[in-house]
């Protein structure tokens, strides 16, 4: 079988704006791959079409995920494939706790799977313990209100626990670094790196800095502007990035 997340010449246009133009690129199990690119390029457009957001139309090309076709799935039935997206803004949902919220998430992604299932509470809840004291998360974090009073640091870890509840076979993380102090991100970088290796997961780690990028360490890098990847190659792209800018595309491509 076919075992990558493939997007294919992949265009996504937002009220009649075309804004992504034919992007391609295959995540194989256990490999990080990277997106970088200016503000505005459509890094996050491309995270919320994986997730299926309904205000991003696609008017061309396909994603397969492992050989089924992604695009005309539900969110709830790409999660059941183990597809894992995490995002720049997360929501507080006060009346929620975590713990509930988690469960609730596993018994979605495990619906069809009754191997993965745990009929009571309190095994669900061990488990949960147990994931998060293997990330150094507070477990007091589990019985407060979703991201309610969060900060930035907490909401990180609360994803990083949920992906390790969730077991994914792909992970898209967008701006997973902003807003965080280099303690914090070193933290989120390494819960990632730990929950991935464990379930062989192939990573999309979208972001304009270079900082993360040095302890998740991508095996390939995307540069993307104006809803186009421009230029594909190894982590020493990074580097040239960082020193550079993204001023060469933005000279030669046209808007
Ligand atoms: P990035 O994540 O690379 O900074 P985005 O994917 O968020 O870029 O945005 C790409 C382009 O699409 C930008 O020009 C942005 O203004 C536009 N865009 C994004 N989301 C929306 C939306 N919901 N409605 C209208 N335009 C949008
Ligand atoms: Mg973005």
């Amino acid at each position: 079988m076919n075992q990558q997340l493939t997007i294919s010449n992949l265009k996504v246009s937002i009220e009649d704006t075309v804004i992504l133009k034919g992007i391609s690129l295959a995540v194989k199990p256990g490999e990080v791959h990277a997106i970088m690119g200016p503000n505005g390029s459509g890094k996050s457009t491309t995270a919320a079409t994986l997730a299926g957001h309904p205000a991003y139309e696609v008017i061309g090309g396909e994603v397969t995920l492992n050989g089924t076709p992604l695009l005309e799935l539900s969110p709830d039935e790409r999660a059941q494939l183990g597809l894992f997206l995490a995002f720049q803004y997360p929501v507080e949902v006060p009346g929620v706790k975590v713990q509930n919220f988690l469960r609730q998430a596993h018994q979605a992604r495990f619906a069809e799977d009754e191997s993965k299932q745990f009929k009571k509470v309190i095994d669900f809840r061990k488990h949960l313990k147990s994931l998060a004291a293997e990330l150094k998360i507070t477990p007091e974090l589990l019985t407060r209100g979703l991201n309610e009073g969060f900060s930035g640091g907490e909401k990180k870890q609360l994803e990083i626990l949920q992906m390790a509840v969730l077991e994914p076979t792909y992970a898209v993380l967008d701006e997973t670094d902003s807003g965080l102090d280099i303690d914090a991100i070193k933290k989120v970088a390494a819960g990632v790196t730990k929950v991935t290796k464990k379930h062989k997961t192939g990573v999309l780690v979208i972001t304009h800095y270079k900082r993360i990028l040095e302890y998740l360490k991508p095996d390939f890098v995307h540069v993307m502007v104006r809803g186009k990847i421009v230029k594909s190659g190894g982590p020493d792209l990074v580097d040239k990035l960082e020193a550079e800018g993204y001023k060469d595309w933005n000279e030669v491509t046209p808007a």
